[in-house]
C-alpha cells in the first residue's frame, strides 16, 4: 500500500476537508454529466484523486462511491469553490456543456481562482471560441473529435485515429506495399509523403517497436503514423491509389 493509498478510497471514506487533497494533486472535475462522469471515473481507475463537483444532488449521489471527494455545489459561485479548496487544485476540468452560462460563468471564476492546467469542454465552435478567447487552454469538443477520428475509422484504411491538434494526428494502419520490403531509411517516408512513420508492430506479436531507420516493413505489419490528417489520410490510402 503506497502512501497515498487511503485518498484513493471512495468518497463515502473521505468525508473530511478537500482542501488537503489539491495540495496532494487531485484532478477536480466539475460537472459529472455523461463526459465529466466517465472522465472522473477513468482518472479514479487509473488512481487518481479526484474531487467531483456537481448541482445536482442525485448526480452527487451516483459517484459517492467512486470518486475520492465529491461535493453538490454550484460552480459558479466562487465562494463554495475556495471552500472546497479548488483554488489549491492545479488540474481542472470543465464539464458542462449544454448550460453556455454556467460553462462560461464556471470557466471565469475558475480562471480567476489561478488555476495552472484548465480544461473545458465545448458543444459548438462559437463555445469553443468564447473559451479561448478568455483564456482556457484546452477546449475540448468530444463530439467533434469523436465524429472526425470515426469518420477515419469507417473509411476503412485506418484502424484508429487520433488527433493531437487541428492539424496533427496519430494513426494507426498498415504498410502501403510500396514501402514494404526495404529499409524505411531507403524509402524517404518523410521527404515523399510529408508523414513519419513511428512505429510498428510484427503481424502475430503483441508488441511495439520504435521505427528505427534501418526497420524493413512488411505489409502485414501494423503501424503508428504521425503527420498532418489529410497527409496521413493519403498515405493510408496509396495502395488504394495504386490498385485503382
Ligand atoms: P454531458 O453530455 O456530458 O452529459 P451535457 O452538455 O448534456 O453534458 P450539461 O448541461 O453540460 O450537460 O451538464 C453536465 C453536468 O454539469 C450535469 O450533471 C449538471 O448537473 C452539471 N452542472 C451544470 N451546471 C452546473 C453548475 N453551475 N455547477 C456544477 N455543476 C453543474
Amino acid at each position: 500500500m503506497n502512501e497515498r493509498s487511503w485518498l484513493a478510497r471512495p468518497a463515502a471514506f473521505f468525508a473530511g476537508d478537500p482542501k488537503p487533497l489539491g495540495r496532494e494533486g487531485a484532478v477536480a472535475v466539475i460537472g459529472l454529466g455523461r463526459f465529466g462522469g466517465s472522465l472522473a471515473r477513468e482518472l479514479a481507475s487509473h488512481g487518481v484523486d479526484v474531487i467531483g463537483i456537481d448541482i445536482a444532488e442525485a448526480v452527487v449521489g451516483e459517484f459517492a462511491e467512486t470518486l475520492t471527494y465529491v461535493s453538490r455545489a454550484d460552480a459558479t459561485d466562487e465562494v463554495a469553490l475556495r471552500q472546497l479548496g479548488i483554488d489549491e487544485v492545479s488540474r481542472v476540468v470543465i464539464a458542462i456543456g449544454g448550460d453556455l452560462q454556467a460553462s462560461i460563468l464556471v470557466a471565469s471564476r475558475i480562471l480567476k481562482l489561478g488555476n495552472q492546467h484548465i480544461w473545458a469542454k465545448a458543444i459548438s465552435e462559437p463555445h469553443a471560441e468564447i473559451l479561448h478567447q478568455m483564456g482556457i487552454d484546452h477546449v475540448v469538443r468530444p463530439e467533434n473529435d469523436m465524429g472526425r477520428r470515426l469518420a477515419h475509422l469507417i473509411r476503412g484504411h485506418i484502424s484508429d485515429f487520433l488527433p493531437i491538434d487541428e492539424d496533427f494526428v496519430l494513426a494507426r494502419t498498415t504498410p502501403p506495399v510500396r514501402i514494404s520490403d526495404a529499409p524505411l531509411a531507403s524509402i524517404g517516408v518523410r521527404t515523399t509523403y510529408a508523414v513519419t512513420i513511428v512505429a510498428f508492430k510484427r503481424n502475430g506479436t503483441e508488441h511495439w517497436d520504435i521505427a528505427d531507420p534501418e526497420v524493413v516493413l512488411y505489409a502485414d505489419d501494423e503501424i503508428l503514423v504521425a503527420g498532418h490528417p489529410r497527409k496521413v489520410e493519403a498515405f493510408s490510402e496509396l495502395d488504394k491509389d495504386a490498385d485503382g
